[in-house]
Parts: C-alpha cells; structure tokens; sequence
C-alpha cells in the first residue's frame, strides 16, 4: 500500500478507546507493508515495548479487525495475515515458494467481476481475489 494509513486516528474517529500497547501496535501495523501474522506482529510491537505479550497483540487484532479497521487474510498457508484495511481497493498475488505477497489493480478484472455477478442478477459489493504462482524467472 502507498500511503502507512493512520490506525490511531481511526480508532479515535470511531471511539475505540487507545491504550498505550494498543497505539503501539497500530503504529506497527500502520508501517507494515507485508501482511505481518500476528507472531511477526508481536516480534515488532515488543521490539518497541518488551511488554507487550503476544495475547494482547490477538485481542488488538481481533478488536480492529471488529471495528472495520484490519482485514484478515488467509493466503494458504493457515495463517492469519492483517493489514490497515486499504482506501482504495487491491488483490494479493502470492508467491508460494516465498510467501511474498504482491499487491495489484486490474480494471478489466474488476469489471469482469460486476459484469459477472449483474449476470447473475446481482450488484457486487465486495470480492476477495488471492492468486497463487511460482515466478517464471525462478531457475
Ligand atoms: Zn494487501
């Protein structure tokens, strides 16, 4: 994602009243760009405060994620990925051999998927698209 979104500033907007852990790791996850599980999260957060256990990291996530804050991925692997949920919208490429996480837009997808869906006599207010693939360059 370009912009680091502002979690805190979120959290304040709408209520969520913010601890001095809790503003710890929505400062981490604001700065994170690569889909961090919530063990990598804790690796930062901790990094910034040696207090901060890891069942305080699972509540703050599962409290933002609630507040519309986080989105939660599943990329395969069985693991709970996060990320600031994004202004504007982006589908998640994986590459499976790595784990790395490539983020895109295509128009034409997404026009593909109203199209689809207004087919199936539906207006299409969300969607999840993970692709997985190994890189060509690779050997
Ligand atoms: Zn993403």
């Amino acid at each position: 994602m370009p912009n680091p979104i502002d979690i805190e500033a979120i959290c304040a907007e709408r209520g969520l009243r913010i601890t001095e852990q809790r503003r710890v790791i929505a400062k981490v996850l604001s700065e994170s760009t690569d889909h961090p599980d919530v063990e990598k999260l804790h690796e930062r957060a901790s990094a910034i405060d040696p207090g901060i256990s890891i069942a305080t990291v699972y509540r703050t996530v599962r409290l933002f994620e609630e507040a519309g804050i986080l989105d939660r991925h599943d990329f395969g692997d069985g693991r709970a990925r996060y990320e600031a949920s994004p202004e504007a919208h982006h589908d998640h490429l994986i590459d499976v051999e790595t784990g790395k996480v490539v983020e895109f837009v295509d128009p034409e997808l997404e026009s593909l998927q109203r199209q689809i869906a207004e087919k199936l006599g539906f207006r299409l207010v969300d969607h999840r698209m993970e692709l997985y693939g190994v890189r060509l360059d690779r050997d």
